[in-house]
């Protein structure tokens, strides 16, 4: 039998490949129960689970942040710890849950700090990056903050502007940690229907880390329930956010209805004493 979340991928070839990985920290098991999970070119996983389930662990042994201790990861047919970095970042782009500080750069130096590793060594940024940097400023609605320092704005444009860093790469595979945790509700929308946009456009692979049952339900492909750092469930919205899987993995009860307007899950949280 195939493990959870293993499938065929038909014609697209699997962009990335989990086989039996496994994780600890020292003292702190993350993921001891070997993760399996193939996901493929063009397709978008949101990654769900309680808090300490093991979502951001994930996505740094995707990143390369971290070294799996036993199985095999492939991104991009490359292993993420022993690729070359540049070669790697030309492929993979990574958006951390927090929004650097620290940065006394203007936003779009920042935005452009994604196309070094299509620079080489300390050649100046060409026509091109440029472009591209000015591409990413405008899918993530920062053009008018261009000149403005980053250590000076909001989390929320903060996080739009490292989302812009991330496209400025032109990756073909995106891995977000919690992109939307500081952003307003248009922001969030924006956000997750920029990411289609380049899904649709530019076949990019995306996988992020969300908390948002109904975001992950309305602009992902599948979801992977993470619990006690094991997968527990992977498939389509419909088919793995039921209540009982959101129960079991979350200790909270939901309501689940099918939304008349766009066809998609509504997942509604239900207060532990009913008023
Ligand atoms: P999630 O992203 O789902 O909240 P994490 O992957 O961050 O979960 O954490 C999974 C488990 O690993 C948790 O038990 C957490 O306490 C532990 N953990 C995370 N980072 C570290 C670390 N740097 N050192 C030790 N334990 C860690």
């Amino acid at each position: 039998m195939s493990p959870p979340g293993e499938r065929s991928v038909g014609m697209h070839k699997a962009d990335i490949g989990l086989h039996d990985v496994g994780f600890a920290y020292p003292g702190a098991p993350a993921l001891m129960r070997g993760v399996s999970l193939s996901v493929a070119e063009g397709e978008m996983l949101a990654v769900l689970g309680p808090n300490g389930s093991g979502k951001t662990t994930l996505l740094r042994l995707l990143a390369g942040r971290l070294r799996a201790a036993f199985g095999r990861i492939e991104v991009c047919g490359m292993d993420p710890v022993r690729a070359d970095r540049r070669a790697f970042a030309r492929e993979v782009a990574v958006v951390g849950p927090q929004p650097e500080l620290g940065f006394t750069y203007t936003v779009v130096e920042v935005v452009l700090m994604g196309r070094a590793p299509h620079l080489d060594g300390f050649r100046l940024e060409t026509d091109a990056d440029l472009a591209a940097a000015d591409r990413a400023m405008r899918a993530t609605g920062i053009g008018h903050l261009a000149e403005r320092r980053f250590d000076a704005l909001s989390s929320g444009e903060r996080q739009r502007v490292s989302v812009a860093r991330a496209l400025a790469q032109e990756p073909r595979v995106l891995l977000l940690d919690e992109p939307a945790a500081h952003l307003d509700i248009k922001q969030q929308i924006v956000l997750h229907e920029t990411l289609r946009m380049l899904r649709e456009q530019r076949g990019l692979t995306i996988i992020s880390v969300l908390h948002d049952l109904n975001i992950a339900a309305l602009y992902f492909d599948r979801v992977a329930l993470m619990r006690d750092g094991e997968l527990f469930a992977c498939g389509t919205p419909e088919a793995t956010i039921t209540y009982e899987n959101v129960r079991t993995v979350f200790d909270t009860d939901v309501y689940v209805d099918l939304n008349d307007l766009t066809g998609k899950l509504n997942v509604l949280p239900l207060p532990t004493k009913r008023q």
